[in-house]
């Protein structure tokens, strides 16, 4: 690679901005992102438990430099903890974004039909996490997720709006609230007139359910007949990190064959250090998207080549 071409790029923000993989020149000379889909390590960060397990994985980040996007609940961190997790995520791997203030839910949903303050649970949070991480954040993913996300809820996005985000993360099921959730591409809220405001949407499983960690009686959990490949859906909880690695292997491989423009899967630092201390599951997954050759990001990575 032409090292000046490198260096301009770079200081444009877009590696800094975790778009890490590969890079192609176009015919005007100017580096392009290459096509293809691009895979985004997430982790809703939403208990002191999750902060335990936090070194781990970042470990295993550092050791395959691969970015991660880490939403954080901002009542998690106090004055014992935050210094240590600053001292951890403060890297250009990682992006920070808001997990909301106390993991109270913005819309109703079937595992959980109590709801809370909105503006404290976006604008709160948002301004919490920045002023202890010293810098602006970009994105919000919601505790739970949905359906349909916040599409028609038009009051919750002006409130969206305000707190500043660029982008939400609000869906992760299927059809009636089942499991996995399809792999959707991003979309503007341009429907409900915020056309600047992006939908990035996760993906899969719940990792703490493919665990059996979380009690989900009260939805249908799969959809049938499967609109799945072989391998995505397990006989019952997995119980070991290599059958983890196969199912994300599933999902991975689905996205790139359907040119999806991202992957990223619902990860839980508690359920993932209960389950796989040593991080095995993480390390052959990050492990197989270098050796496909599968571009990795930050959700604020994507989201500024969505708008570029
Ligand atoms: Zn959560």
């Amino acid at each position: 690679m032409n090292r000046r071409l490198f260096l301009r790029k770079s200081s444009t923000g877009l590696l800094a901005a975790g778009m890490l993989g590969r890079l192609s020149l176009t015919e005007s000379g100017t580096l392009q992102p290459a096509p293809g889909t691009t895979f985004i390590a997430n982790y809703d960060t939403e208990s002191p438990s999750c902060l335990e397990h936090l070194e781990s994985i970042v470990n295993v980040h550092l050791k395959h430099g691969m970015p991660a996007t880490f939403f954080i609940v901002s009542d998690i961190l106090n004055d014992a903890s935050k210094q240590r997790v600053v001292r951890l995520l403060d890297n250009p791997l990682f992006e920070i974004g808001s997990h909301s203030k106390s993991h109270q839910l913005i819309l109703p949903h079937p595992l959980n039909p109590r709801t809370g303050n909105p503006r404290e649970q976006l604008i709160d949070s948002k301004k919490r996490l920045e002023d202890i991480f010293g810098k602006p954040m970009t994105g919000y993913a919601t505790p739970y997720a949905y359906v349909d996300g916040f599409k028609g809820h038009k009051d919750i996005l002006e409130i969206v709006q305000e707190a500043g985000y660029k982008y939400i993360t609000t869906i992760c099921w299927g059809p009636g609230f089942s499991l996995p959730a399809p792999i959707t591409d991003p979309f503007t809220y341009a429907a409900d007139g915020f056309p600047e405001l992006w939908e990035i949407p996760k993906h899969g499983w719940h990792e703490n359910v493919l665990k059996g960690h979380t009690n989900v009686d009260s939805v249908a959990l799969l959809n049938w007949p499967s609109p799945w490949p072989d391998g995505a859906i397990p006989k019952g909880p997995i119980k070991k990190p290599e059958e983890e690695f196969v199912v994300n292997k599933v999902f991975l491989d689905l996205a790139v064959r359907e040119k999806k423009k991202h992957l990223t899967l619902a990860w839980h630092p508690w359920s993932i250090g209960r389950f796989d201390p040593k991080m095995k599951a993480l390390d052959m997954t990050f492990a197989y998207v270098k050796k496909q050759g599968i571009k990795s990001g930050t959700f604020e990575g994507l989201y500024r080549e969505l708008v570029s």
